[in-house]
């Protein structure tokens, strides 16, 4: 474990959606790409940058929150992602950004806020090596992460194991250590276009093991066995992490649940706690890297997150800098109280009670997966 540096704690993981469908690159495995979604323009944003930051005040949401923005398609394209995240870091949150790493005006025009607020912001680089090639973007994506590394920001950089790459794996692990002095972080492609969204590879988990583990990636080595493995145990989602649209103010518990409440409609309105519980409705928590390595399950034998994010370099320097890992070193079943024995007795009789409220996206899943998907996912926004 990396050791700790600061105070802040943090007290919840928002997962935030940036109501973007649009990209400059077109991966095959992309889940926007597997439902044909291309083609939307730039979004319209109906709530300004302060409202979201007020709507996420630290009062309102009971301390310091780790904000995950993440668009449908680039992050970064839409202009108001600049503002967003100075709101949210000026509200004295720690803001996450999952990106394609090719926007270069929004990475400069981000890297010149503040040096103290940049600290709390952390860049996750997708590596999108074949479209990179393709486009010819490659030397861009690399001149972004050196920006990052030379600013007070931390970043990851993380390739998508999909079997179409693994004829170029020695060329992309020539290329990282030739750009980042360490090798990028692995990740596992799902197919969103089953219901039980299987990893999206020919490989078994063990030939996935043995061609994909040169990398070391203490990423991969986490989510590999714990892919199409459906959670059990009690999990707070709904209560320490949450999944919010940025697009509408929709707060829901995790992928698959219900609307919790409309956080941006009124901002006087407590948070309300919902949590999953033994109900997830997912066939599988694919996510696992953050919800279970950040604590929503307690007890659950996960590497710290800094494990799975920082990297070394060959010239003795972290991917992640001190703020983020003391951050990233933290687990929220750490910073919150739990609930008795008791409680969670009740929680769950109330959940057997109301199992519809709960599963309707599920219901939607195994009944109209397709076409009546699209529609409802469109309408509570695609919080992945
Ligand atoms: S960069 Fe991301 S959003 Fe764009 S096509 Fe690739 S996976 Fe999809
Ligand atoms: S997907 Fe993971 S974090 Fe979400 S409710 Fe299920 S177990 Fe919890």
């Amino acid at each position: 474990m990396i050791k700790n540096n600061k105070t802040d704690k943090i007290v919840k993981f928002l997962d935030c959606y940036i109501p973007v469908k649009t990209c400059n690159f077109r991966c095959n495995y992309c889940y926007i790409t597997q439902n044909k979604w291309w083609g939307e323009k730039l979004p319209k944003f109906k709530y300004s940058p302060e409202h979201i930051a007020k709507a996420l005040s630290k009062k309102r949401m009971g301390g310091t929150c780790l904000v995950n923005m993440c668009g449908g398609g680039e992050t970064m394209l839409p202009p108001e992602i600049v503002d967003i995240t100075r709101c949210l870091l000026e509200e004295g949150h720690y803001v996450m950004i999952v990106t394609n790493g090719t926007i270069s005006k929004r990475f400069d025009e981000i890297l010149s806020l503040d040096k103290n607020l940049l600290k709390h912001l952390f860049f996750k680089f997708s590596f999108q090596y074949l479209e990179l090639k393709r486009t010819n973007l490659m030397k861009i994506f690399f001149d972004n992460v050196r920006k990052v590394k030379e600013s007070p920001a931390s970043f990851t950089v993380e390739l998508t194991t999909v079997d179409e790459l693994i004829p170029h794996i020695d060329d992309i692990k020539k290329t990282c250590m030739r750009e980042l002095g360490a090798l990028c972080h692995l990740t596992i492609a799902r197919d969103e276009t089953k219901p039980s969204i299987p990893r999206l590879s020919n490989l078994t988990e063990e030939q996935a093991r043995e061609v994909w583990g040169q990398f070391d990636s203490a990423m991969f080595d986490f989510k590999l066995p714990l892919f199409e493995k459906k959670r059990k145990e009690f999990c707070y989602a709904g209560k320490w992490s949450y999944c919010v649209d940025f697009g509408t103010g929709n707060m829901i518990q995790c992928y698959g649940c219900g609307l919790v409440q409309n956080i941006f409609e009124d901002l006087e309105s407590p948070i309300k706690s919902c949590p999953v519980g033994k109900h997830c409705p997912n066939p599988h928590c694919w996510n696992n890297h953050a919800f279970l390595c950040f604590g929503d399950i307690p007890g659950f034998t996960a590497p710290r997150f800094s494990e799975i994010r920082d990297r070394i370099c060959k010239d003795g320097s972290h991917w992640l800098k001190p703020e983020f890992m003391n951050i990233f070193n933290q687990r929220l079943d750490e910073n919150n109280v739990h609930f008795t024995e008791k409680e969670i007795d009740k929680i769950e009789r109330k959940l057997n009670q109301k199992p519809f409220k709960y599963y309707r996206y599920l219901v939607l899943r195994l009944l109209t997966f397709g076409k009546l998907k699209q529609k409802y996912t469109k309408k509570i926004g695609k919080m992945e």
